[in-house]
């Protein structure tokens, strides 16, 4: 017997695999003869060939790999076959229109398809670009402030023991800063916020250098060797501002929920990768946490002149402490590259003031064009 279909031959093709008769969960190994006229044999007792069961007429299931297939024979017998390729010979004598015939099935399939990337696409991004940020906001904002002062936690304990050094700015220079700081605050209104929120100055040494950061819970640290680069009082206070917008408008709760979200947003889209592809993991995050941090800083800033032209402090104090940090850290990088486990270290401090987000001159020009503004009211008021 030959199991050639593609023959002309009028010979019958046999399929090997399990007969179900209906009545018992177990099959019986045996071969299921198609005619060809199409005819289905089974020699089995509880087949019944006066039925003239035909193969054109049975419902092949698509192909998948090279699982077994079952093929309904009637309403209660089945034949189960892993004879893939003789079973698709069989299709493609009998069942003419087959899928893989049918070149319009093709063209719906591959539209499908395209369709259906396009739109997983269109989900993520969308997610992860407007969704996740939106959510997040919505969140963030539900929570209690306790959630940010939980999130904060021991972190300043972790930084002073990895990062910062003891400060050593003289009393008088630090107990300025303090003052500038409960100026701020209490023009802001302490009743008006969640925060309790404290002053630390620390060493920077060469990792963080000069820089300033805000923790959830209302911490705000202050580098030496920033309070050192400013000329003018404003500047400080410039940033103060800046800093305290972070923690006003919940970055770092916003950042962490967003950063959960994507990682299930990549496990619904990629399901449960392997380590290998952690690359493919980690690209999105990184795109998206540029993306996230220039929306933040966009948001402390505008907090910032905000608060700068209500309290009467120049915008123009922004853009000059700006400059002079953009200026520092380039002298900085310059002369002393970051050690690959500092690097490590820097990219774990929270609300970096400055290591990603440089004084771009959009940013500088939303303060230049205020402080215009401002000059203008103070010599005409
Ligand atoms: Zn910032």
């Amino acid at each position: 017997m030959t199991n050639n279909p593609n023959q002309p031959a009028a010979k019958p093709t046999a399929l090997s695999g399990v007969f179900y008769d209906g009545s018992s969960s177990a099959g019986t190994p045996c071969e299921l003869i198609v005619q060809p006229s199409g005819k289905i044999e089974i020699e089995h007792p509880a087949f019944d060939a006066s039925q003239n069961r035909m193969f054109q007429d049975i419902d092949v299931p698509s192909r998948m790999g090279n699982t077994a297939r079952m093929l309904p024979l009637n309403a209660s017998q089945w034949f189960e076959t892993s004879d893939n390729d003789t079973l698709d010979q069989l299709e493609k004598r009998f069942h003419k229109t087959s899928w893989y015939f049918n070149p319009y099935h093709w063209e719906t399939k591959a539209r499908y398809w395209l369709f259906s990337v396009v739109l997983i696409l269109v989900m993520f991004f969308g997610g992860l670009f407007y969704g996740l940020p939106w959510i997040s906001d919505i969140i963030a904002k539900q929570l209690s402030p306790s959630a940010s002062e939980a999130m904060a936690g021991d972190v300043l304990v972790q930084l002073d023991r990895f990062l910062f050094a003891n400060s050593t700015l003289d009393a008088d220079r630090q107990a300025k800063m303090q003052q500038l700081f409960d100026d701020l605050l209490e023009k802001n209104g302490v009743a008006t916020t969640d925060f309790s929120y404290t002053l630390h100055i620390r060493g920077g040494k060469k990792t963080v250098g000069a820089n300033a950061f805000a923790l959830p819970n209302g911490d705000i640290i202050f580098t030496d060797e920033l309070i050192r680069l400013s000329d003018d009082d404003c500047e400080i206070q410039s940033i103060m501002l800046h800093e305290i917008g972070h923690v006003e408008h919940r970055h770092a709760l916003r950042q962490t929920i967003q950063t959960a979200g994507a990682g299930l947003l990549m496990t619904w889209l990629f399901g449960d990768i392997e380590a290998a592809s952690e690359l493919l993991l980690a690209l999105p995050a990184v795109l998206l946490n540029a993306n996230y941090s220039r929306d933040f800083e966009n948001e402390a800033d505008d907090y910032a002149l905000e608060k700068m032209l209500q309290h009467r402090i120049d915008p123009i104090c922004f853009v000059t402490i700006m400059e002079k940090l953009v200026h520092s850290v380039r002298t900085v990088r310059r002369e002393e590259p970051l050690a690959e486990d500092q690097e490590d270290t820097a990219d774990e401090a929270p609300m970096d003031f400055f290591s990603s987000h440089p004084a771009t001159p959009t940013r500088n020009q939303k303060f230049r064009r205020a402080s215009a503004t401002f000059q203008q009211h103070k010599s005409n008021p």
